[in-house]
């Protein structure tokens, strides 16, 4: 018996991302349950960014059997609004997650405070009344250590009443603050006497006028893991420095030990993603709203058209990387197509219409040609559309004078019309101005089924409309809002709004299959060899109005073989 040289069949592994190594390790140190969270701050509307994070967050404790809890970070009174609460929480569920438990970091302010008097009590924290640019030149520098501030000795007694009387409204902002007491020669300048809480007497979205002092990121979200018994706390790569920090809280307050891991935030070339210049985009009229089509909002991607399984595909593609990357707009497009040339039915609309006369066609008769829905899906079924005597072509589907290999329609050429009869241009009718007026031309009566009367092969097939039958729809064809790669590298002398692409939308009136007139709303619909479409309502004239979610060029593909 010889069977030493049988290979073993090939187990396919899979490969781990470094957190999924990381949770697979604590589980098998004993962590039983898994439980992460996201935590957005409620001050702008979610992006694509953030759904990376949503993928990982939500995937993980699905993942793992485990919990992820929604929290808002709401430390901050100023820029907070139950506004963006209300579309975070749309915008999760969306995508397809939802919350085990949902929670405000602004419930946990009476818990953080008690706790904040327990590291006054053990000599961890003071009451500073440095002003915050005293403050920030005491810090020192990265090469040289910082100074002790003169209130940094002040007795437990005297800080517990100071902090007590900040927070019953005694000072004005800025006043006050409260520090944590570490070293302010620490070679990680956050270890020089992190302020803690900070005087603001600004209303809070939830707790109203109840608090006018608030802890800082810092302070507050390491313990509100901890008291959410959070086991893995992933955030984006810029928390890495304040790692160290929230162990020391967690550390000296002794209390449930939630670790942090950091993975790479996307990025993805010609977008901005910060809240902060998408909110300024919207405040400034550049774009209509945050929903506009072309932001990365994740409302605006879907009212662009875009589907959270696409979505979802690029989180998975992207992956989770230790590093930062830019990630090409090109890859969330071909997710979008992957995605959607299973679902989107087939219809045919005419962008930019050229009348056509088909002569040798009797007037007022009318064809019925079974049209496939969906060559993706059977069960889409087949739908009938009219060919009549006039009808509309796509302006670019003709030439006067073609290059080589244009297979498409030119004066003595033949084409096939979709799903119908092959036609021959025989006289191109102009205008008193030499453009275009009609294109006569005249149809093979055998060609019918797909065929020609003598088996001859035309190689061009372009879509078409009846121009009696069709009806009107509006269309939004999109660009990148950016016309740079990379948007946020400002011009000298400018700022990232000068990278802004001047024409990102065109709207226009496209001739379309009288189906498309009645499609639901909210229906994916791929206008064939025009793009995927979005039927998001109703125009103040009462038409459909159609947003393309994405052309069927692929541009990733080509360039990623
Ligand atoms: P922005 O910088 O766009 O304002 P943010 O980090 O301030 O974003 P938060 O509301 O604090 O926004 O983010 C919630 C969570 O989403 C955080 O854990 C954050 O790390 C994560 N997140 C934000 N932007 C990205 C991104 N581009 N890629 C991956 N994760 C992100
Ligand atoms: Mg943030």
């Amino acid at each position: 018996m010889d069977n030493m040289n049988v290979a073993e069949p090939e187990v396919e592994k899979e490969k781990l991302n470094f957190i999924e190594e990381i949770i697979e390790d604590s589980i098998a140190k004993g962590v039983k349950q898994i439980q992460t969270r996201f935590p957005p701050e409620p001050n702008g509307y979610l992006h694509i960014g953030h759904a990376k994070s949503i993928c990982l967050n939500f995937g993980m404790a699905k993942k793992y059997g485990g919990k992820c809890n929604l929290r808002f970070d709401d430390t901050n009174p100023v820029k907070e609004d139950t506004e963006y609460v209300d579309s975070i929480k749309q915008d999760i569920n969306w995508l397809g997650f939802m919350w085990s438990e949902e929670h405000y970091a602004s419930d946990y302010f009476d818990q953080l405070y008690l706790w904040a008097e327990k590291l006054i009590e053990k000599g961890l924290a003071y009451v500073d009344d440095q002003t915050q640019e005293e403050i920030r030149v005491g810090r020192g520098t990265i090469t040289t250590p910082g100074t002790n501030s003169p209130y940094r000795n002040r007795s437990v007694e005297e800080n517990l009443k100071l902090f007590r009387e900040m927070r019953d409204g005694k000072f004005a902002d800025g006043e006050k603050v409260l520090r944590a007491k570490i070293d302010m020669a620490h070679p990680n300048m956050l270890f020089r006497d992190p302020l803690m809480y900070r005087i603001i007497h600004t209303d809070h979205h939830r707790t109203g006028n109840k608090w006018c002092i608030y802890p800082m990121y810092d302070y507050a979200h390491g313990q509100s893991d901890s008291i959410e018994h959070i086991t893995h706390s992933i955030c984006t790569l810029e928390f890495d420095v304040h790692r160290p920090l929230y162990d020391w809280f967690i550390d000296k307050l002794e209390i449930f030990p939630s670790h942090q891991y950091e993975f790479a935030r996307l990025n993805i070339n010609y977008t901005v993603m910060s809240k902060r210049k998408l909110l300024q985009l919207v405040k400034q009229g550049y774009v209509t709203g945050w929903d506009d089509p072309r932001m990365p909002t994740i409302c605006g991607l879907r009212r662009r058209g875009y589907t959270p399984e696409s979505i979802k595909m690029f989180a998975e593609k992207v992956g989770v990387a230790k590093r930062d990357n830019i990630i090409d707009l090109g890859l969330l497009e071909w997710c979008l197509r992957e995605d959607l040339n299973k679902k989107a039915e087939r219809r045919m609309a005419v962008l930019n219409p050229v009348k056509v006369i088909i002569t040798n066609y009797p007037e007022g008769k009318t064809e019925l040609f079974n049209a496939v829905n969906n060559p993706e899906d059977e069960s889409a079924g087949v739908r009938q559309v009219s060919f009549t005597r006039e009808i509309f072509i796509e302006s670019d589907d003709f030439m006067e004078n073609p290059p080589k290999k244009y297979f498409r329609l030119q004066p003595g050429g033949e084409v096939r019309l979709r799903y119908s009869y092959l036609i021959k241009c025989d006289e191109v009718i102009k205008n008193e101005d030499g453009s275009i007026k009609e294109l006569h031309c005249s149809y093979d009566p055998e060609s019918g089924s797909g065929s020609s009367s003598d088996g001859r092969k035309v190689k061009g097939v372009i879509h078409w409309v009846s121009a009696t039958e069709c009806k009107q729809a509006k269309v939004r064809l999109f660009d990148r809002l950016f016309a740079v790669e990379a948007p946020d590298e400002a011009p000298e002398g400018g700022t990232f709004l000068d990278n802004l692409n001047p024409n990102s939308l065109t709207e226009k009136i496209a001739y379309i299959e009288p189906s498309l007139y009645s499609m639901p709303v909210g229906t994916h619909v791929q206008f064939e060899r025009v793009g995927y479409f979005y039927n998001e309502g109703l125009d103040e004239n009462g038409a459909p109005v159609y947003n393309r979610t994405a052309t069927l060029k692929d541009s990733w593909a080509k360039k990623n073989q």
